[in-house]
């Protein structure tokens, strides 16, 4: 059976050259990067030449780049190690109610710990107003956190001029960018951001690495502490295989990252006139136009997207519906939700994240498949007999 995986926003394959460039690292290059002989020398090297790849990537220097554990380390460590850093200063954060869990749940940590968070709230195309965000801020926010763009609906949040208003206020922003770096350009300087966090395994590198970039001079206290590694900011012997692959994986996506993300948009655009011709009552959920390339979340009326998901699955066709985390509870997606996307239309969504190994042929069989997919489920559906008599 042909096997279409439509699911990047959850995970990514491995790129074939990020596993030879890290194979070494599980061989004979297995030193120590704290250690001083030429064993852990040359391990220090090679997280050194990664951290210099991934800096520049994103117009960062080197010594604001701290390697994680993935993305979910980055934002627990960015929210709360700046909220605790700073909390002299006030004890106000500000998000929006769209973020992914990795942020809405450290926030919801700290509100036990005796701050505040303000959840911003969004339009129907999943937007953060920087108005709201203003208008929001208080004289005891210290930390602004609003996601770059979101995992589920790909919407592309207006940082820049959210960075704008941080920076007159001189307060922190920082941005959930794992579903951007890699994916279209992102520049700390122009977005005018303090901290971003990225992942490896969303851009074909390996699983369990990523970074955080916190701009110098920011204070962060550290969430591990141990040795000194990381400059004091991250304990633990560096993963320095999956930070070789991270390095590997930025350097190819800055290659790739402008050719890819016009083959995606295409090849997105084409499912989604597809399913529009061959399908009624579906629903675009997201912007547009202001949505990463390889994104599409649609609603599917009178069917559940779980349902959909199940049957596309026997077919060979990985999708999911809202984020991999909320998968399993039949809850409607909290971004849907607060989009004020209906519960009823909430239920029918189906995420297609595609990627630079997805073909036009992948797209044709979806294409084929899915609508008998739909008409079958919905011959079940009292409400949807109701509707067509
Ligand atoms: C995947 C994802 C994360 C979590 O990253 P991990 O590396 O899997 O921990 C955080 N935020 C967003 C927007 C994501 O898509």
């Amino acid at each position: 059976m042909r096997k279409v995986y439509l699911d990047h926003n959850a995970t990514t394959p491995t790129h074939p050259e990020v596993v030879k460039a890290m194979l070494p690292y599980y061989g004979k290059i297995y030193g120590n990067p704290s250690s001083i002989h030429q064993f852990g020398q040359e391990a220090r090297k090679a997280i050194d030449e990664a951290r210099e790849k991934v800096a520049d990537f994103i117009g960062a220097i080197q010594e604001e780049i701290i390697f994680t554990s993935g993305g979910t380390e980055a934002d627990n460590f960015a929210i709360k190690g700046i909220a605790y850093a700073n909390e002299k200063k006030g004890k106000h954060i500000i998000t929006s109610s769209i973020e992914h869990h990795a942020v809405l749940n450290p926030c919801k940590y700290l509100e036990k710990q005796g701050f505040q968070v303000t959840y911003l709230p969004v339009d129907k195309y999943g937007l953060v107003d920087p108005d709201e965000v203003e208008k929001a801020i208080t004289k005891e926010t210290i930390l602004i956190t609003i996601m770059h763009a979101n995992n589920e609906i790909g919407t592309i949040e207006p940082i820049a001029e959210i960075g704008k208003i941080a920076k007159e206020k001189g307060i922190c922003l920082h941005t959930d960018a794992v579903q951007t770096v890699g994916k279209i350009p992102v520049n700390v300087n122009k977005l005018n951001i303090d901290s971003l966090s990225l992942s490896a395994h969303k851009i074909y590198g390996p699983k369990g690495i990523g970074g955080l970039y916190v701009h110098k001079g920011i204070r962060i206290q550290p969430l591990i502490e141990g040795g000194h590694h990381e400059k004091n900011r991250r304990a633990g012997t560096e993963n320095v295989p999956a930070i070789v692959g991270l390095g590997k994986a930025v350097e190819i996506a800055k290659t790739t990252l402008d050719k890819e993300s016009i083959y995606l948009t295409n090849l997105r655009d084409g499912l989604c006139s597809g399913i529009g011709e061959k399908i009624d009552s579906v629903y675009l959920n997201g912007h547009p136009v202001k949505r990463l390339p390889n994104t599409l979340n649609m609603s599917f009326e009178f069917v559940e997207g779980e349902s959909i998901i199940l049957n596309l699955d026997m077919k060979g066709i990985a999708v999911s519906s809202g984020s991999a985390c909320t998968s399993g509870s039949l809850e409607p997606s909290h971004v849907l939700k607060a989009m004020g996307v209906e519960p009823a239309i909430a239920q029918g969504s189906v995420r297609f994240s595609l990627g630079k190994d997805n073909t036009e042929e992948d797209i044709d069989y979806v294409l084929e498949v899915l609508p008998e997919i739909i008409v079958r489920l919905r011959a079940m559906s009292p409400l949807y007999r109701k509707q067509k008599g």
